[in-house]
């Protein structure tokens, strides 16, 4: 089949990667003058297993209540945004009840260790390099109660596989020296051994090196302005360099697969949430922190990328705005710098690369993945933030389906048939 995937970030590269290893005639199109530009760019670089529980926790609309329009907030509202939010937001509220944000977790924990499996194994028959690590990764606690919120997330999800020791702070800095000077702040930590980490933009263009030399089609600068529709089919794509007619289509476009699904009258429960990072190389720090860390109340991930710290986090509802905020990029730095005081002297903040990106994040927390109801129409969409750790078991899963192959993982809880009743 000749098939055009819509979007070059980790979601489309991975499905490009494995339609063409099916035997498929690719064809991936980004507007972007390379790929792997957009939210693939510089995120927090974890591939974490442990971290796939939804973001509407329990008690979510309490914390956001709190913190609206504070800009020292891990998570935060623009009330500005509001508007545009009403109904995603509702829907993200309704699935925040135990029930559904267990489930949640669950798929996205047994998608997220499936995945990653395929990344190693990738990894090994292409010998792809990304500054990749494979040294798991340390959760890290700063009270009792989120510590033990964390451990009955972990207990839940290692009934899909997922294994984690919980460590007392002492253990945790025998296993992490870096963190001796913040320990009398930690409650605790939770160590998981089969999470990895590595800098992603690296994996998409290493990897599309590999889909081109295999016949692949990389079509950059190139935007698609809309999904052609006759009857309930979709026959082509309008483009600003023309009409490009398939087979079939994947949508991976990221936060914008929404609007261009919209575009046929297809609605997907994606709303884009912004997120910052900052990337400072360090090739001297004797310090560095071997095993990335997540310091899970604060909604931060910090790690090596080779001889690059990357600082990553926090969370805006604020539409498709991209601008730096320079409160919010200095709070993600606080964060560290609370966990690392002594980098504070080593930093040079004019050579510290800020850069933000916007989640793609679904109502219930995982990505959907599949079929449409428009025929030729596929999707690989919404992994929110989890879409570098979710990347191959997404990217192989659509492929199988499209091939007409029984994936490897059960396919169902991942359909945008699961919102039905939602949309
Ligand atoms: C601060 C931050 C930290 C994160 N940290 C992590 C982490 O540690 N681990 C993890 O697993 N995940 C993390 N994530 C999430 C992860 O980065 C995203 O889920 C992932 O990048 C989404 O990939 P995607 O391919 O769906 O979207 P994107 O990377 O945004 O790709 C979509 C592509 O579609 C293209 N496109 C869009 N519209 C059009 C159009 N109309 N025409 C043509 N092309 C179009 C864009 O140019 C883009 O290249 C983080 C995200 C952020 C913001």
């Amino acid at each position: 089949m000749r098939i055009v995937v819509i979007g070059a970030g980790l979601a489309g590269v991975t499905t490009a990667w494995f339609l063409q290893a099916r035997g498929h005639q690719v064809c991936l199109v980004d507007r972007q003058p390379i790929a792997a530009n957009e939210t693939s760019f510089a995120n927090g670089g974890l591939l974490h297993a442990s971290h796939a529980e939804p973001w509407n926790a329990p008690g979510v609309l309490g914390q956001l209540l709190r913190w609206i329009g504070r800009e020292d907030s891990p998570l935060l509202l623009r009330p500005r945004a509001l508007p545009g939010l009403m109904r995603w937001g509702l829907g993200f509220l309704r699935y925040s009840r135990p029930r559904h944000y267990r489930l949640g977790m669950q798929r996205n924990a047994a998608l997220a260790l499936h995945s990653i499996a395929i990344l190693r194994q990738l990894r090994r028959e292409l010998g792809l390099k990304y500054d990749d690590k494979q040294n798991g990764i340390l959760k890290i606690f700063r009270d009792q109660q989120t510590l033990d919120g964390a451990v009955e997330n972990s207990a839940t999800m290692a009934e899909v596989g997922l294994r984690h020791n919980v460590l007392d702070t002492r253990q945790a800095v025998a296993l992490e020296p870096a963190l001796a000077d913040s320990a009398h702040e930690l409650s605790g930590a939770i160590y998981f051994p089969d999470d990895e980490s590595g800098d992603a933009h690296l994996f998409c263009r290493e990897l599309i090196e590999h889909f081109r030399q295999a016949g692949g089609e990389l079509r950059l600068q190139t935007t698609v302005s809309g999904l052609l529709r006759k009857g309930d089919r979709i026959e082509a794509v309008e483009t600003d360099s023309g009409p490009l007619t398939a087979d079939c289509f994947v949508l991976s476009a990221g936060s914008y697969s929404s609007r261009l699904a919209a575009t046929a009258g297809l609605r997907l429960p994606i709303y884009p949430v912004k997120g910052y990072s900052l990337t400072a190389d360090l090739p001297d720090w004797s310090g560095a922190p071997a095993i990335p860390l997540i310091d899970d109340g604060n909604k931060v991930v910090m790690g090596m990328l080779g001889s690059r710290l990357r600082m990553a986090g926090t969370a805006e509802f604020n539409g498709y705005d991209l601008s730096l905020s320079e409160a919010r990029s200095a709070y993600v730095l606080r964060q560290c710098l609370k966990t690392f005081p002594s980098l504070e002297d080593r930093l040079d903040l004019a050579r510290t690369i800020p850069w933000c990106g916007l989640r793609p994040m679904t109502m219930d927390g995982p990505p959907i993945l599949g079929s449409s109801p428009l025929r030729g129409l596929y999707l690989n969409c919404g992994a929110g933030h989890l879409g570098w750790t979710l990347a191959c078991g997404s990217g192989q899963l659509v492929a199988d389906l499209i091939s007409g192959q029984e994936p490897t993982i059960a396919a169902e809880g991942y359909s945008l048939a699961r919102f039905q009743a939602q949309l």
